[in-house]
């Protein structure tokens, strides 16, 4: 599934523009909106029309940014967020009943799997896992009060990938409300509703903006389940801000340029680290070494931007090659323009015992690269040097 217009739409669609004509959008920093009188006050607080009344409901930035992520994953509606965090928890905020179930992927993002574990079971909100290579026990989780089958492809740090239609024909069988995070691929790369997806999230703060400047989150997919979203978060308040949103509408007119030369710079770091000695072994969805290369051709335009590979040496090693780094940054951020590394086992993921590493998928030597768009050859001179020192 791709959008043959996708470069278009991410330029083009904008909002009304003032009486000025501005080219590119105008920023609206306005808390709220005039009325012209009393009965336009009436049938604005009546939704009889389609207006701007206050910006934690809506405001014509944030409604721009909206608007070109419908139109890049294919979705009737949508609503924005302060992070990619407030996206998640008020979408399940919004749509989960006290008793309701949800089962999920155990490989998801950590403040995701904190949300499932330690949150939503306040509200009676539980949540069981398969795990990314067990997806033919998927079907034996799903009891009568599941509501919702929850995934990340690809996974976040171990970069596996789920089979997206697979999900699909589940979630369909099962009446469930299929919630896909697309963070990683972006939706230039892929677009889980084609599969589908009943619902699409992203954090806006890895490749969307993709300088690493601001924090932001969005929610798109079905009008239904979007009213129920937007009611949730118009009451509880985790609106983008006008600035975030305008700053987030703007990444999105280079996503695409972007995304292509990240996912070019990314596969030439997975080539040159699968032939290097000091690496057991790389994942890259794109490396035909990849267990479910097949499955990331038929859902991704291409790769992505993260490679994960495994050093040899283990704990020892992976805290030595970050030392050694000397141009790629030491952060916990992604998706940025500079090339970003992270060792999880003695960073992120460091308070997990050794079996629930290896449970998400993340070994001893596991090394994560967000690799960015610096001149590919001095990124690779950095890791280089990095794992032979
Ligand atoms: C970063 C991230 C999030 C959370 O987004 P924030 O903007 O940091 O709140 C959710 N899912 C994935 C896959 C992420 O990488």
């Amino acid at each position: 599934m791709s959008n043959k217009n996708f470069e278009t739409e991410a330029i083009r669609t904008q909002v009304e523009r003032t009486d000025f004509l501005e080219h590119s959008a105008p920023l609206y920093l306005t808390s709220s909106f005039l009325f012209e009188d009393a009965e336009d006050m009436r049938a604005s607080f009546a939704e009889e029309k389609e207006k701007n009344i206050y910006s934690r409901f809506t405001n014509p930035n944030t409604s721009e940014f909206v608007d070109k992520i419908c139109k890049m994953e294919g979705a009737e509606a949508g609503y924005s967020f302060a992070t990619g965090m407030a996206a998640v928890f008020s979408t399940f905020a919004a749509l989960l009943n006290s008793g309701d179930h949800i089962v999920s992927c155990r490989s998801v993002f950590g403040s995701t799997h904190a949300l499932f574990t330690k949150f939503l079971p306040k509200w009676n909100i539980e949540t069981s896992y398969f795990k990314v290579d067990e997806t033919d026990k998927l079907e034996s989780l799903i009891q009568p009060n599941t509501k919702v089958l929850y995934a990340e492809t690809p996974t976040n740090p171990g970069v596996d990938i789920l089979d997206l239609e697979l999900l699909g024909k589940i979630a369909k069988k099962h009446n469930l409300i299929l919630i896909i995070d697309n963070c990683f691929a972006t939706p230039y790369l892929q677009q889980p509703i084609g599969f589908g997806a009943d619902l699409v999230i992203h954090s806006a703060t890895k490749l969307i903006d993709g300088q690493g400047r601001v924090l932001g989150g969005v929610t798109v997919g079905r009008a239904d389940l979007i009213r129920e979203i937007y009611l949730f978060a118009r009451n509880t308040g985790p609106a983008l801000s006008p600035f975030n949103a305008w700053v987030l509408s703007k990444s999105l007119e280079t996503l695409a340029v972007r995304v292509d030369r990240h996912c070019e710079n990314a596969l030439k770091v997975a080539e040159f680290l699968e032939k290097h000695d000091k690496v057991e072994w790389v994942k890259y969805p794109f490396l035909k070494s990849h267990p479910k290369h097949e499955i990331a051709k038929k859902q991704m335009k291409a790769g992505g931007s993260i490679v994960a590979f495994e050093i040899k040496g283990g704990i020892a090693a992976g805290r030595k090659f970050l030392d050694a780094i000397k141009m790629c940054s030491l952060s916990a951020n992604l998706g940025d323009t500079r090339t970003i590394v992270t060792h999880p086992a003695s960073t992120t993921h460091s308070k997990l015992s050794e079996e629930d590493r290896n449970e998400v998928g993340i070994s001893a030597g596991l090394v994560r690269v967000s690799v960015g768009l610096e001149t590919v050859a001095d990124v690779l001179n950095d890791l280089d040097q990095a794992l032979n020192s």
